[in-house]
């Protein structure tokens, strides 16, 4: 019973009683009988939708009452909100709730205010690298998604940020909440915690495979389900579910399949729908078209109104909320989704399709692994809505049948295997474990490098060590640690690349990038692939004793009118060459296209470009120009739609790419200070990091800072004779609204916001009748 729940506030018990939560389900309880209430370090290994928030819940609220602190990890920024939204219902007991998303650099001051605080397990790491001392007052920490420690990208982050947690904070809680893995027992070893390793669900869930005109289940029976003539398998699953009055939610493995997929299944679920249904999504479909105007939107806003929907990593916030929230209330029927859906969006669903279970990997197709179909599985079924959950396999043949049931319904989850050792991970977390003091020493690097759960998986005699060193020895040849004897030390440089979250090797091009620019280095910087004895790549400048090469940062001797500024294209493709921006990848025809822009351009390029017969690293340069591209194109004003055309990709990706250039091009800002390097590159550094963020040319750069003004309705100002802020304020107020095209509450809006006294009133400047001529 949720009532004999020992040290939560009785607020809560009764918050859970007004949700219709009386019991505890099984696993819930056993993590109480662990101790998670009393402190007690726990991994939770339980199935998606099994009520695991709740167990954290329960860890959460009973530290604070203890007079606690506590700190809840999410893998996605999307989630962040969510689970914030969701915790706020504390606040009507008194245990306040903070989120910490964006800017990587402050150390989240207010937020040691908080009795909750929300997170990224980026933004955890860097309020760890900017020192943020609430921390350790932290004594319960909870990370959600706990598996996702073995994926590569974003995996090692989370296991050092732990680890790191752990060090500053002894005696601190953890209470890992993790999918079914195989080796749930590994990862608790590592944390001193206790286990509790279930398959529980709340709901039945019947697992099959579809051939045919038949569900072929687990426990052998079968269920006819037709597939109409020159329909695909999952319509016929689709129309059956809805023939039932349920929704279903349908994985692919590709945005463009999902957009299709959405496409077809509109007109399967159409004739379902009633006219009210019509109505509100109809509604829906205006929302939609609201969020923006790119073609995305329309197709989204199409598919939606015929009762199905999209949902992948490209789409815009606003629409993947009104998809989610849509889904679950139940006015769409139909989810086709990437993966992405099924990390963590409480999406629940009649009937969960997992039509492809094979991806593209960058070399061929690739099977999913087991832990992820189960958590595509898992979706399946609503407690207390839906009898049951089905989760069902496509196959195409007879044999694929007993394959896929092989493969994926009676097989185990995978282990979790730490990726800490893969080379941008190690070079980031080591430099910012040296920068931000945690470690001093070679020894003390290794001491600490011993907490990780990679430490506890390798089986290799003295391999933690030699990645460790062949790290350092990057890290000192670039100048961003010293090392004398035993002792590591951050330089300036390195304490600044490891505050604003730069991938050291990124630093390392952009650093080479601007003082080629200046002159003094000419090529003489070069990149040199090594191959260590622990088998760790690793890369190399070259040194040749130049003075700009040691690190420290002396601008060279050339006199700041004697060099040119970089262009924008200059730089974006000098930052589409570093590992954090990624790039865009040539398709076919993009390598005559891009080399021809490549030698027009070529002058502009930063650094020693290679040479066609490089042919890898030609490679890389062509695909950061294509990139590079895309971006000088939208700081030009090119359209959306024609950029998303252009270079393939969703609205979402533009955006990503956009807001990751800001970042980059903040940060070259300041690692460029840093190094006080000439005037002009500044300039031209700071230049190419407004068009982007504004997407403008410079002549349109003040009036965008005009608060309500964008890059069309800029362009529109001054195209009719608008040029600047001063403009606003004293043209006469016709033209104005000539230009915006009649909307006089926007034109009211946008002169006020320029400092004009009285916008209502037409204004009448006969000094700016030369302007209003144009009309
Ligand atoms: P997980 O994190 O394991 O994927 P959630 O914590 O999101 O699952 O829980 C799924 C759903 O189950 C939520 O809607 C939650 O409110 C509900 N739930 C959790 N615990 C209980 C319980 N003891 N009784 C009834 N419903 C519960």
């Amino acid at each position: 019973k949720t009532a004999d729940v020992p040290g939560v506030p009785s607020a809560f018990v009764d918050q859970l009683h007004e949700q219709g939560i009386e019991e505890l389900y099984p696993p819930q309880a056993e993590a109480v009988e662990a101790g998670v209430t009393e402190g007690q370090s726990l991994v939770a290994s339980v199935p998606t939708a099994s009520g695991k928030t709740l167990v954290a819940q329960l860890a959460m609220l009973s530290a604070v009452q203890r007079g606690g602190k506590a700190l809840y990890i999410v893998p996605l920024r999307a989630l962040a909100s969510e689970k914030k939204a969701e915790f706020e219902a504390f606040e009507s007991f008194g245990v306040s709730v903070g989120v910490s998303t964006g800017n990587y650099e402050s150390d989240g001051g207010w937020l040691a205010e908080k009795d909750i605080v929300v997170a990224t397990s980026e933004k955890v790491d860097s309020l760890v690298r900017n020192g943020a001392p609430w921390l350790e007052d932290l004594t319960c920490v909870v990370a959600d998604e706990v598996h996702l420690i073995d994926d590569r990208n974003r995996g090692p982050t989370l296991e050092v940020t732990l680890a790191k947690l752990r060090q500053v904070n002894p005696g601190l809680q953890v209470v890992a909440l993790s999918a079914t893995v195989g080796n749930a027992g590994d990862i608790a070893e590592w944390l001193d915690a206790e286990l509790v390793d279930s398959d529980w669900r709340p709901i039945e869930l019947r697992k099959g495979v579809h051939y045919g005109q038949a569900l072929h289940f687990e426990d052998d029976t079968t269920r006819e389900v037709p597939v109409r003539d020159g329909e695909k398998q999952t319509a016929g699953l689709v129309r059956d579910t809805l023939s039932e009055g349920g929704s279903s939610l349908v994985f692919v493995n590709s945005r463009r399949n999902a957009e299709a997929a959405a496409r077809r299944l509109g007109d399967v679920v159409e004739p379902f729908l009633d006219s009210e249904t019509k109505e509100t999504l109809a509604g829906l479909a205006d929302d939609i078209r609201d969020v923006s105007d790119a073609e995305t939107s329309d197709d989204l806003a199409d598919a939606v109104a015929k009762g199905a929907a999209f949902h992948h990593a490209g789409l815009a916030r606003g629409h993947r909320q009104l998809v989610e929230d849509a889904f679950r209330d139940r006015t769409l029927k139909v989810v086709s989704a990437t993966p992405t859906l099924a990390a963590g969006v409480n999406t629940p669903s009649r009937r969960v399709v997992v039509r492809d279970w094979r991806r593209y990997d960058g070399t061929g197709m690739q099977p999913l692994s087991v832990l992820e179909v189960h958590q595509m599985m898992g979706r399946a079924g609503r407690p207390g809505r839906d009898p049951y959950g089905e989760a069902v396999l496509l196959a195409n043949s007879h044999e694929d049948i007993e394959e896929l049931q092989d493969r994926y319904i009676d097989a185990e989850p995978e282990d979790v295997r730490s990726k800490l050792a893969a080379e941008p991970a190690m070079r980031t977390h080591v430099l910012a474990t040296i920068a931000s003091g945690f470690a001093r020493t070679r020894e003390g690097l290794l001491s600490f490098l011993e907490q990780t759960l990679y430490a506890s998986q390798s089986t290799e005699e003295g391999r933690l060590e030699r990645v460790a060193d062949s790290v350092v020895d990057y890290l000192v040849q670039n100048g961003f640690v010293e090392r004398d004897g035993d002792e590591l030390t951050a330089t300036n440089v390195g304490h600044t690349v490891s505050m604003l979250y730069l991938d050291p090797m990124s630093a390392a091009t952009i650093i080479d990038g601007l003082e080629s620019i200046a002159g003094a280095t000419e090529p003489t910087t070069e990149f040199e692939a090594e191959e260590t004895t622990a088998g760790f790549q690793t890369f190399s400048r070259s040194d040749d004793g130049t003075e700009a090469d040691d690190g420290d940062g002396e601008a060279p001797g050339v006199a700041d009118t004697d060099i040119d500024k970089p262009t924008p294209l200059g730089l974006y493709q000098l930052l589409s060459r570093t590992p954090d921006m990624y790039e865009l990848y040539l398709k076919s025809g993009d390598r005559e296209e891009f080399t021809e822009v490549f030698y027009e351009r070529e002058a502009e390029l930063l650094g020693p470009a290679p040479t066609e017969y490089e042919e890898d690293r030609f490679e890389d340069w062509l695909s950061a120009l294509k990139t590079a591209r895309l971006l000088e194109d939208w700081a030009d004003e090119v359209d959306e739609d024609r950029i998303t055309e252009r270079y393939d990709v969703g609205p979402g990706d533009l955006r990503g790419k956009v807001e990751t250039a800001e970042w980059l091009l903040g940060a070259t800002e300041r690692v460029a200070g840093e190094l006080d390097l000439p005037g002009p590159v500044t300039v031209g550094v700071r230049e190419a990091k407004k068009r982007v963020q504004d997407g403008v040319r410079e002549e349109l750069l003040e009036l965008v800072s005009v608060r309500e003004v964008g890059r069309k309705r800029a362009r529109r100002l001054h195209d009719a004779g608008i040029e600047d802020r001063e403009a606003l304020r004293t043209v006469d107020k016709s033209v104005v609204l000539a230009a915006l095209g009649d909307r006089p509450k926007t034109a009211e809006t946008i002169m006020q916001n320029a400092g004009r006294e009285d916008p209502s009133v037409e204004g009448v400047d006969p000094a700016n009748e030369v302007v209003a001529d144009g009309e």
